[in-house]
């Protein structure tokens, strides 16, 4: 017998056919023995319309109540797939966040779980229920306001209902049948991955591939969680239940390093259009500059990415090209335009038209030439590079966002990934 959280995003949600299919897979989990807790997500495109709908009633939107209305998608097909569960016979309930309850931070929109008891709903799994969980959302402390946890953030209520309820797995089933070397949509070429560290999977996430939500992968490596990405889609009855000791047969398995044999020196490519450029224009170049253009944006919670310092034009000052989030970079130019006194006079040039490319491998630690080979295939391809950053385990280049599926396909045959 085995614990096992499963969570099922908006695509394998869809309809109530889709809910119906989820439950068959559901219901083979329960007839082989294992306890069951199930994580959803809304129905694909409803937190979408739910987001286009508060933005529509005010610009200015209180952010409580944007929570309060997105988090409904979810409560819909919790319901949904549980009544479908009981009519197969199986018995289950819905749970919703404050129900749990699922403790919040109060960063409405963002927030980050602080807490979930999982007693009593092990307690309920272990009798044979199953508990179908809302995901993308929680409750504040003191039981006050509803919260949701960031888009994707179902991935993150499934990890954590893992750890409060000590899963033996937390399979997060999805529209593909794993992770990818990059995105399948973009790359046909890709090829699945059987097994990633966390540490990849980590900067894959939070470099742009959508798989998994950040957040997710950080918490299921804290909690050493083993996590599997699976497709929803193959037919209920052609998947074998949950065996522990089987885990590695399908989807991919996110896991520690050294469990991992062939390891290449990059295993993966990740992208992101979601980020915009600004460049500040002739600015003295003399010490505290940089904390005075960058100070005022920490100030306003805009976090900052790339960072490029280049001699001006004149020979004199200096240019500073940062990266924000695109969705950021309004309120970017209002916080550089009010800090402008301290700073001193400057012209400022801003684009979202740019991509953030990023090849990712831990193979990496102990080889060296990966970033010449990357700039070099770029060049090869005439992509120019507006902004470079690295760490340990990955290399970011920011590029013309025109260019940005040229540069994965390039990248991704250059660094031998495409599937035979
Ligand atoms: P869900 O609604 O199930 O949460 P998402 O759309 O959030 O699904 O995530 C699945 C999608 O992630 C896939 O359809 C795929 O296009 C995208 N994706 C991006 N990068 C990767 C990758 N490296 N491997 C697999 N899928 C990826
Ligand atoms: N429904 C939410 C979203 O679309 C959460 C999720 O799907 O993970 O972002
Ligand atoms: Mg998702």
């Amino acid at each position: 017998m085995a614990v096992v959280v499963m969570k099922f995003g908006g695509t394998s949600v869809a309809d109530v056919e889709r809910i119906r299919n989820v439950a068959r897979h559901v219901k083979r989990e329960v007839d082989a023995g294992n306890k069951v807790a199930v994580v959803v997500s809304a129905m694909a495109g409803t937190t979408n319309q739910l987001v286009a709908w508060v933005k529509d009633a005010s610009p200015n939107y209180d952010r409580r109540e944007y929570d309060a209305v997105v988090a409904s998608g979810e409560q819909i097909t919790a319901g949904l797939l549980a009544i479908v569960l009981q009519s197969m016979g199986v018995t289950a309930r819905s749970w919703q966040g404050w129900q749990i309850p699922i403790e919040t931070s109060t960063a409405h929109g963002s927030a980050r779980i602080t807490n979930i008891d999982g007693g009593a709903l092990r307690a309920r799994i272990e009798g044979g229920e199953v508990a179908v969980i809302t995901g993308f959302q929680g409750i504040e402390p003191g039981g006050q306001r509803i919260a949701t946890l960031g888009r994707g953030g179902s991935d993150t209520s499934a990890v954590a209902v893992a750890v409060a309820v000590n899963a033996d797995v937390c399979d997060i089933y999805t529209d593909v049948d794993g992770v990818y070397t990059t995105d399948p949509r973009i790359v046909q070429k890709a090829r699945r991955l059987p097994k990633i560290s966390y540490e990849e999977m980590l900067e894959m996430a939070s470099l742009g591939s959508k798989v998994l939500q950040t957040r997710s992968v950080e918490l299921a490596m804290v909690h050493r969680v083993r996590l599997r990405v699976l497709s929803s889609f193959v037919a209920p009855d052609q998947m074998s239940p949950v065996r522990l000791e089987k885990l590695e047969d399908i989807g991919t398995i996110v896991t520690d390093e050294d469990e991992i044999v062939e390891q290449q020196v990059v295993s993966g490519i990740a992208y992101a259009k979601d980020e915009a450029k600004v460049t500040i224009l002739k600015v003295a170049d003399k010490p505290g500059v940089a904390a005075r253009i960058f100070g005022p944006l920490a100030d306003a919670n805009i976090n900052v990415d790339m960072i490029v310092q280049n001699v001006s034009s004149d020979g004199k000052s200096t240019d500073m090209t940062f990266t924000v989030q695109a969705a950021e970079l309004s309120r970017t130019l209002d916080v550089l335009k009010a800090a402008e006194a301290d700073i001193g006079h400057f012209d400022v040039q801003s684009s979202a038209d740019v991509a953030k490319i990023s090849v990712i491998g831990i193979g990496m630690r102990s080889h060296a030439g990966v970033a010449a080979e990357m700039f070099k295939a770029l060049s090869q391809k005439g992509i120019n590079i507006i902004a470079i950053s690295t760490s340990e385990i990955k290399i970011s280049v920011l590029i013309d966002a025109a260019y940005a599926e040229l540069a994965v396909r390039t990248l991704h045959s250059m660094y031998g990934l495409d599937a035979a």
